[in-house]
């Protein structure tokens, strides 16, 4: 005879947490998801916070329940705490807020449980969730579930399942106040980066150039980097890396995804493994790589210009670029395969491309056909994800 699993509430604060959250339960309670976030603003990415968990509890198979959006009801709860710090007192009327709904909902409807979410995040408190659990069980006459999910790498658990399941990953937790907080940081990182950009742009150490250019083009926080090899003359004459032939190859593969050039720049940190013009090589044509002194030379401008941008996606245009970055042995047998690496202390995804100049000089393919396409398709898939 099977024994009824009793039946949980669970407040969902965004699609990544839920997933650890039902997997660790499922299999003792009966879970129904209830979204309940009426602080996120703006309405945009309460929706897309929304249509995320929508498409988990489908994916996980669990039913959810869409609470209403009573922003005014919350800011009206949290008035004169605007300036509250994060995981201050504004948080935790944030937190009450919320789980006070859920209970409610979860006596009206008959559940044995309620519980949430919001311990999976290392920035939550569990011993505030735990306190308001306790205090709104015996108001509603519901058991609340005191698990605190970040135990056991339930967070570590949730960053695993957002990546298989391709889940958007919020920067912000989501009121108005922790959204201009987040746009403070990133303008203070923009600052720095440009202090930087300036020092970079000055930089002589390879001294013998006739043309000392420092050729690059980004800012700070980009979600894709794209790295080539060193500028050639168009790059040289225009200020801006991929602007000669070999850059219209390469916009063209964006294009044939649905990007446009521009849309690209504005998003991604551009760069070279060396950033100054090598002059022509032996055979008198553009394409002269860059010498082993300018490589050692640019190598840390290189780390720099990767901490600043932070990317989540990493473009290896080429078997120089490749090399620098993932080693001796790599190259353009790693065209078409879906790498995942920590570099220079960050976790990233890499994709490495075939150099569109030499595509463009030799229209055969240097590597082959399947294999090409199988990299454009994972180039397409990396930047729905990012972009
Ligand atoms: S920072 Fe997060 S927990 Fe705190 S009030 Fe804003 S949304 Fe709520
Ligand atoms: S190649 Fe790099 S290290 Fe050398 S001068 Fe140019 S920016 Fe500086």
């Amino acid at each position: 005879m099977s024994v009824r699993r009793p039946r949980l509430l669970l407040h969902i604060c965004c699609a990544p947490d839920a997933t650890s959250v039902f997997e660790r339960l499922k299999d003792r309670f009966e879970v129904t998801g209830l979204f309940y976030n009426p602080q996120i603003e703006p309405m945009e990415e309460y929706e897309r916070r929304l249509a995320e968990t929508k498409r988990v509890a489908e994916a996980m198979g669990f039913e959810l329940i869409v609470g209403s959006y009573d922003l005014d009801l919350w800011k009206e709860a949290t008035r004169g705490l605007e300036t509250e710090p994060e995981k201050g007192r504004r948080c935790e009327v944030c937190y009450l807020f919320r789980l006070e709904e859920t209970a409610k909902v979860a006596s009206e409807k008959g559940f044995d449980y309620f519980t949430s979410t919001l311990s999976v995040s290392p920035h939550k408190s569990f011993d505030w969730l735990q306190g308001m659990g306790q205090a709104l069980s015996a108001k509603y006459g519901v058991k609340f579930l005191a698990e605190d999910f970040k135990k056991d790498e339930g967070f570590k658990r949730s960053l695993e399942w957002s990546e298989k399941l391709h889940l958007y990953r919020q920067d912000y937790c989501g009121c108005l106040p922790s959204s201009e907080a987040r746009k403070r940081v990133l303008a203070e990182q923009q600052e720095s980066y440009e202090q930087f950009a300036a020092d970079l742009r000055a930089c002589r150490t390879c001294e013998d150039f006739l043309d000392p250019a420092v050729i690059f083009e980004g800012g700070a926080n980009r979600p894709l980097m794209i790295i080539g090899q060193a500028p050639g003359r168009h790059e040289l004459a225009s200020l801006r890396p991929f602007s000669g032939p070999a850059g219209r190859k390469l916009w063209s593969w964006f294009v044939d995804l649905g990007y446009e050039e521009d849309y690209i720049r504005a998003n991604a940190y551009i760069t070279a493994v060396a950033k100054c013009y090598p002059g022509l090589g032996p055979s008198g044509k553009d394409d002269a790589p860059p010498s082993s002194r300018q490589k050692k030379n640019c190598l840390p401008w290189l780390e720099a210009e990767f901490s600043h941008a932070r990317p989540k996606l990493l473009v290896l245009i080429g078997s120089i670029a490749a090399k620098t970055i993932l080693g001796k042995d790599a190259g353009m047998k790693l065209v078409g395969e879906k790498i995942q690496k920590r570099i220079w202390g960050r976790k990233v995804f890499v994709l490495v491309m075939p150099h569109s100049s030499g595509l463009n000089r030799w229209p055969q393919m240097p590597v082959n056909k399947p294999r090409f396409e199988r990299a454009l398709a994972l180039l397409g898939e990396e930047l729905k994800r990012y972009l």
